[in-house]
């Protein structure tokens, strides 16, 4: 009998990069995990050490091979799936990353974005791009390394440096790096620099000239299910690398919401809901993004409209490392439980300014509605429940912009663990939320674009045959109380925002 054969995903991720095997009904085979360290070397500034991400996945790979005691003949192909807008710059010789990669919640660009958003307004390129001017997308984050890094410019203008997103970091590396490593990104990933028009789906040579991002750093923008080429050398030598999206934009296929008018919500690091809209390009007035929802092959591009929120999982974090209130993220939820209700508190976490669909830079994070009543549980409850608020918001959004009220919502991610915050989401949406049995759905979306693009899957049926419905949660709070807490989140809201000057 032959060995047996599966498809690979590379999840590089905010926190960890995953590297997990999936078999043909979408079935985890094996997985394995590895964190990275947050950098904070100034308020406002998060980056990566991109060796130590590169590291991590070389590493990551070969365990998840070893657990499913497999080599590369059992590797059909090699799907990539990133966190997006974390920008890289490296020098195409020597393959050295000029300074720490510059992460997506990092806000160091504010000022730059204010600068080039002019009188015109944060909306300036929105028309192009989809996209407000913030500091969550890698153009302005290129145009601050080639400003601040001494010599990167002139570099940069001699054809030396390159410019990518995680996804095209880890292409060129496992494609033989300095060695010939191809130099690519995908349409979901160029979706996110302001640099690409939504289109054209080409680079925008007077978004280039007006961000200030020579072309030549650019890599080749190409589909998200197409073989790129094959890894060489390193364990994965000759395996075909044939997928790469955005890690919402992954999610959005492995939930397999592939068609007009399906939406889900992401719980990870941050939150983001993505609404397929097919294959026209639906302008936001109500604060969210247009993006690329993934292009397979020569197909027409199908695009998304998305409510992208900063700081969800990522305040369990800040709850367990700077206040030290719980040692574990599932914690948060016997502590949560403590409690009958949030006791009036209400936390905001806007530590990069609120995203969607506020997007406003100059918000700070706030505690309020504090008491001598209210003790650590209420502060969990309020912090989980920050997420269950700020969806809402972005589902408002999302409902205004499309003008069908979603009924149900599809989600995944590390937070959809908490029973505690899924029922308070249905609670506090009035809608079902559904969890699929397969959670790890961005990287099973990487691993379906690359297998379509190898006849591993034959067609998208394939992906909605093996979509399974895990676990439902139902709304069965009372509207009045519903009404209560939301009217509380909207004051609180106000009172973070024009706190930097
Ligand atoms: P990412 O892909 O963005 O790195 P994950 O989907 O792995 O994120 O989710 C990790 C996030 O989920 C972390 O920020 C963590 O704080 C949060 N998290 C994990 N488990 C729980 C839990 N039981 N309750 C609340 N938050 C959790």
């Amino acid at each position: 009998m032959s060995e047996p054969t599966y498809v690979l995903a590379v999840d590089q991720g905010t926190t960890s990069t995953r590297a997990i095997l999936f078999d043909h009904s979408g079935s985890v085979v094996a997985v394995d995990q590895r964190e990275h360290e947050q950098i904070f070397p100034r308020a406002g500034w998060v980056e990566h050490d991109g060796h130590e991400v590169w590291e991590n996945t070389r590493m990551v790979i070969g365990g998840a091979l070893g657990k499913a005691n497999v080599n590369r003949s059992a590797v059909a192909a090699v799907g990539i799936t990133n966190q997006r807008e974390t920008t890289i710059v490296w020098d195409r010789t020597t393959g050295q990353p000029i300074a720490n990669a510059i992460v997506w919640q990092d806000t160091r660009t504010g000022r730059l974005v204010e600068e080039l958003a002019g009188d015109e307004g944060p909306r300036r390129y929105a028309d192009r791009t989809g996209l407000p001017l913030a500091t969550y997308f890698a153009g302005p984050k290129v145009r601050w390394l080639l400003d601040n890094v001494e010599g990167a410019r002139e570099r940069a203008m001699a054809g030396d440096l390159l410019f990518g997103t995680m996804d095209s970091w880890v292409l060129w590396n496992l494609t033989g790096g300095a060695d010939g490593g191809l130099h690519i990104t995908d349409v979901t990933n160029a979706s996110r620099t302001l640099l690409m028009d939504l289109q054209t789906l080409q680079w925008d040579s007077d978004l280039c000239e007006a961000i200030g991002v020579p072309m030549s750093m650019l890599p080749q923008i190409r589909s998200s299910s197409e073989v790129y080429g094959v890894c060489h050398p390193g364990i994965l030598d000759g395996v075909p690398v044939a997928g790469i999206l955005g890690d919402q934009q992954a999610a959005t296929f492995g939930q397999g919401c592939l068609e007009r008018g399906m939406a889900k919500n992401t719980y990870g690091t941050g939150n983001f809901m993505l609404l397929n809209t097919g294959t026209e390009i639906v302008p936001s007035e109500n604060g969210l993004l247009t993006t690329v929802c993934y292009r397979l092959g020569d197909e027409p591009a199908v695009y998304a409209l998305e409510g992208s929120i900063a700081v969800t999982g990522s305040l369990i974090q800040w709850l367990r490392d700077n206040l030290d209130i719980i040692s574990a993220a599932p914690e948060v939820e016997r502590l949560a439980r403590s409690v009958d209700d949030n006791g009036g508190a209400y936390v905001v976490p806007a530590f990069s300014g609120l995203f969607a669909p506020y997007w406003r830079p100059d918000a700070r994070g706030a505690i309020v509605g504090l008491t001598r009543f209210v003790n650590r549980g209420h502060i969990a409850r309020a912090a989980l429940e920050s997420t269950a608020y700020q969806t809402h918001d972005v589902l408002e959004a999302m409902n205004a912009d499309s003008g069908v009220a979603l009924t149900e919502l599809k989600v995944d991610g590390g937070m959809t663990a908490n029973d505690t915050l899924m029922q308070f989401q249905a609670d506090i949406l009035g809608v079902d939320v559904i969890r699929p049995v397969v959670a790890e759905t961005t990287a099973l979306g990487a691993a379906y674009a690359a297998g379509l693009a190898v006849g591993y899957w034959s067609s998208t049926d394939d992906i909605r045959a093996n979509w399974q419905e895990g676990k439902r949660w139902s709304p069965v709070m009372d509207g009045g109380d519903r009404d209560r807490l939301l009217r509380g989140w909207d004051k609180a809201v106000q009172r973070t925002l024009d706190w930097v000057d």
